[in-house]
């Protein structure tokens, strides 16, 4: 009897648990409608966007800014926010609910841009027809003159895009303002040099080339005068780079989507700052009867270490066989994860070594191609800056900046277990809202992360522990990421001096003068940004060093990389939350 009644109730709380699914079910279908019909638009709200993750439904579409623009926007994103309350509180499906959270942020932080941190009016940078068109022109989606077509309907509103950005720029800032004469000077060669060669050499008919080609002027001029108005402004009281404190705050929460503030996560990289320049005295205090006894060892402990640490960066490969090198490692970092379990490795999609392609130049050393959300199917491309055109000196500097231990380091951040293996991952999951607001810290974060991991498994050594030498490279490497977080909200919040951010990054983060100028001036032009590395770092850390504790001897660092992963590019706090149900 007893156990029929068991049974019974089994069959009963079955029957209600069904019922349940079957509703959740249904909200999880209106919400994928939703969740589709937002995308489609948000699109046709940002064609620019859609362009650049190869959607390519929009590319003819401008977006001009103008106070008409702006009140549509906002009128567009106000009724979003009120669509998408019907799935507040509801049961949904964790891949939804997350979606849900990521979608509601995005919201408001496109009224956060609109309505109060209003870029349009001080950051003249915002505009520049040719930059716009520069992908478009350079990308191989589509045959070149239907590119061109696409191309030609942007540029024949030259007049109205730049006499909108005209009367709209109110107070520009003087960083800002120089930065925008650069750009739109620089890029002017698409329109006098690269546009004007395509169209020449396309298959378009001679009638069509000649009103393109003039089309082509008009716009060349109007972005000539652009800059001839941004040269005339008078900047002797212009605005700071600096944002208020209160747009600080909020931006960071809504780009860093972090469980913590921006002050807890500044005040969780100063400590990591002191607690890495103490083992790194501990390390270079070992390693100078190595490499430098004959030296008088210097009092201040941070002199110390810079020695031991230039030391060492002179073991790097020969500027020739930097891509081979790089070519060399990828292998092996896939040899070391396999053997010590850390995670499992895709080897059906593999990454692509190449030389960085033309208009890619500039960015110096490597980075990731991915294929984006709409070609999941594409290769994942590895591109390798090359050192030919650099002097001597320039490559020698450049070397000694990623020696043998950071250029390990880099590939490990870059490739393997950091971007590609966190891609691939990602490309798994079926959610496009993840993929096109993908969370940077979480993405930063895990690759900061993965250098540690790796380190902590004994990388290079397959068989015991690690260097001294390679932790110490290691070391200077993180503090990059954790000085980023300081120097950001010690910019921004802080409005600390030049001459103290400089202090900051050569005296205590060990860089060279042309790396710290280059920081300086790119914590002026942005805001935020910076502290994604840290950021994501320091959750994914803790996430992991939480459900160690509460694992105990259970804990399997595989399938903890291997679930943690499986979230897609949503924000740590949003992972955090499935993990630890
Ligand atoms: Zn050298
Ligand atoms: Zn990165």
């Amino acid at each position: 009897m007893k156990k029929l009644l068991t049974l019974l109730s089994i069959i009963i709380l079955n029957s209600c648990a069904e019922k349940k699914a079957s509703t959740g079910d249904n909200y999880d279908k209106n919400f994928d409608k939703f969740s589709s019909t937002f995308i489609e638009e948000f699109w046709l709200h940002n064609p620019e966007y859609a362009s650049s993750v190869g959607y390519h439904k929009y590319d003819s579409l401008l977006t001009i800014v103008s106070k008409e623009w702006i009140k549509n926007e906002i009128s567009f994103y106000e009724n979003q926010k009120n669509l998408i309350k019907e799935f507040y509180g509801k049961k949904l499906s964790q891949s939804n609910s997350a979606d849900l959270e990521i979608i509601k942020n995005q919201i408001d932080l496109q009224l956060f841009y609109l309505k109060q941190f209003k870029s349009y009016s001080w950051n003249p940078s915002g505009y520049n027809l040719s930059g716009t068109i520069a992908e478009m022109l350079a990308g191989k989606f589509a045959p070149l003159e239907k590119r061109l077509v696409s191309i030609n309907q942007k540029i024949s509103q030259a007049k109205e895009y730049y006499s909108n950005a005209k009367s709209l720029i109110e107070n520009p800032t003087k960083e800002h303002t120089e930065l925008a004469i650069q750009q739109c000077e620089g890029s002017l060669s698409t329109f006098d040099t690269d546009l004007t060669d395509s169209i020449k050499k396309s298959s378009l008919t001679e009638e069509q080339k000649k009103v393109f080609l003039d089309n082509v002027s008009l716009a060349s001029a109007e972005q000539k005068n652009y800059i001839q108005f941004l040269k005339a402004l008078d900047l002797t009281n212009a605005k700071s780079f600096r944002l208020e404190k209160k747009f600080y705050l909020k931006k960071f929460n809504l780009e860093m989507q972090s469980g913590y503030d921006a002050k807890t996560i500044y005040e969780k990289a100063v400590a990591r700052k002191n607690e890495l320049h103490k083992e790194m005295f501990l390390l270079s205090d070992k390693l100078w009867n190595k490499y430098l006894k004959n030296k008088p060892k210097p009092k201040d402990s941070l002199l110390l270490v810079r020695n031991v640490i230039e030391e060492l960066s002179k073991v790097h490969c020969k500027s020739e066989e930097f891509q081979v090198t790089i070519e060399k490692q990828i292998p092996e970092l896939e040899k070391f994860i396999t053997a010590k379990n850390l995670i499992d490795l895709d080897s059906t999609k593999p990454l692509v070594v190449r030389k960085e392609p033309e208009y890619m130049k500039g960015v110096a050393g490597a980075s990731i191609s991915s294929p984006g959300p709409y070609d999941k199917n594409g290769n994942t491309y590895y591109n390798v800056g090359s050192l030919a055109s650099y002097t001597k000196e320039a490559a020698e500097s450049y070397l000694r900046e990623y020696n043998n231990y950071t250029l390990q380091i880099l590939n490990i951040h870059e490739a393997i277990p950091g971007h590609y293996t966190q891609l691939v991952y990602a490309n798994q999951s079926p959610s496009l809202i993840k993929a096109i607001f993908g969370n940077n810290p979480m993405i930063e974060g895990w690759a900061v992360y993965g250098e540690r991991m790796m380190l902590e498994n004994g990388y290079p050594n397959l068989n015991g522990p690690s260097t001294d030498e390679m932790w110490l490279m290691y070391y200077k490497w993180h503090l990059r990421s954790v000085c980023n977080t300081i120097l950001d909200y010690s910019i921004h919040v802080l409005t600390i001096s030049k001459e103290d951010a400089l202090n900051l990054l050569e005296k205590q983060a060990f860089q060279q003068n042309a790396e710290a100028e280059n920081k300086w001036r790119r914590a002026t032009l942005t805001s935020v940004q910076l502290c994604s590395y840290f950021t994501g770092y320091a959750e994914i850390f803790e996430l992991r060093e939480e459900c160690k504790k509460r694992d105990g001897e259970k804990f399997d660092l595989k399938k903890w990389h291997n679930k943690f992963l499986s979230y897609g590019s949503a924000p740590v706090k949003i992972i955090r939350k499935f993990m630890l149900e």
